[in-house]
């Protein structure tokens, strides 16, 4: 277990930034930019734990994460990264992400899964290594492939719902990529597992990272093959073709790729983005 660490002092020229982080929630000042915080309030704060990190820039920078009940000071707030994602700009999304990864990762790994030792922190390139001297493991950040299927037949697409999803929202099907199998044929296999269907040529799309809390989404796209629906019981409570001109409510976040991809279906087909009647669903 290691000791608490204060935040950087203010005026340190190292790092360049720091994500402050509790659980889940990003501290954000009021016009939803990433921040420290300001310095009376970071002067009396102890973090749970602090990882400074490299990124191929070469700017370094630093994530705090601190005890739940800490509250945001004046004029900023602690957000869910999710509620973040069409906020904030590509890069400090791409950090925001990488470091609440990083955070998963160390609290995770604190002991070696091989001979349940402590391990110690490496942050360049992130690791922890086992302590043991006739062990000495060491072990990395994972991720873990997550395939996302747009399945079309002519100006239909499928989607489907899961029990735990709002009411009347459907998405894009998705699905974990097994051990030792592709992502192709976890496209298959997914979408012949929730719905009984063939589908003939899957392609990739795009790809992005979904930390919550360590998901790697790859998009896909894919055509109608043949067979009738059978939704897998406990997986996925309805799935059906929907019309480019019928769309039901989608999942909220326009960041998602379930959300990219239906983009790219719509405006193939010459409809606007996002489509007047498919109002996001609540979260
Ligand atoms: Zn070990």
């Amino acid at each position: 277990m290691s000791l608490p660490s204060s935040l950087p002092p203010s005026g340190d020229p190292r790092p360049a930034r720091t994500l402050v982080f509790r659980d889940h929630q990003l501290l954000v000042d009021l016009a939803a930019t990433p921040t420290a915080g300001p310095d009376s309030w970071r002067a009396g704060l102890v973090a749970l734990r602090t990882l400074d990190f490299p990124v191929t820039t070469g700017e370094a920078w630093t994530v705090v994460e601190v005890e739940r009940t800490i509250e945001a000071p004046d004029g900023h707030a602690f957000q869910h990264l999710k509620s973040l994602l069409d906020t904030l700009d590509g890069e400090t999304l791409a950090l925001a992400a990488r470091a609440l990864e990083l955070l998963e990762f160390d609290r995770a790994h604190r002991f070696c899964g091989a001979c349940g030792a402590p391990t110690t922190l490496r942050t360049d390139p992130p690791a922890r290594r086992c302590s043991a001297p006739d062990c000495g493991r060491e072990h990395f950040p994972r991720v873990s492939p997550v395939v996302i299927v747009a399945v079309e037949r002519g100006a239909e697409i499928l989607l489907g719902r899961s029990p735990h999803f709002p009411p009347g929202l459907y998405s894009t099907l998705a699905g974990f990529v097994d051990a030792g199998e592709s992502a192709e044929q976890a496209v298959h296999r997914e979408i012949f597992e929730e719905t009984g269907l063939r589908i003939r040529a899957p392609r990739y799309f795009s790809s992005q990272a979904w930390p919550f809390p360590h998901a790697l989404m790859l998009g896909y796209q894919a055509e109608y093959a043949g067979g009738d629906i059978v939704c897998a019981p406990g997986e996925i409570e309805d799935a059906r073709f929907f019309h480019v001109d019928a769309l039901p409510p989608l999942f909220p976040i326009r960041y998602a790729m379930a959300n990219q991809l239906l983009r790219d279906f719509c405006l193939r087909h010459g409809r606007p983005w996002p489509p007047a009647q498919a109002t996001p669903a609540a979260a």
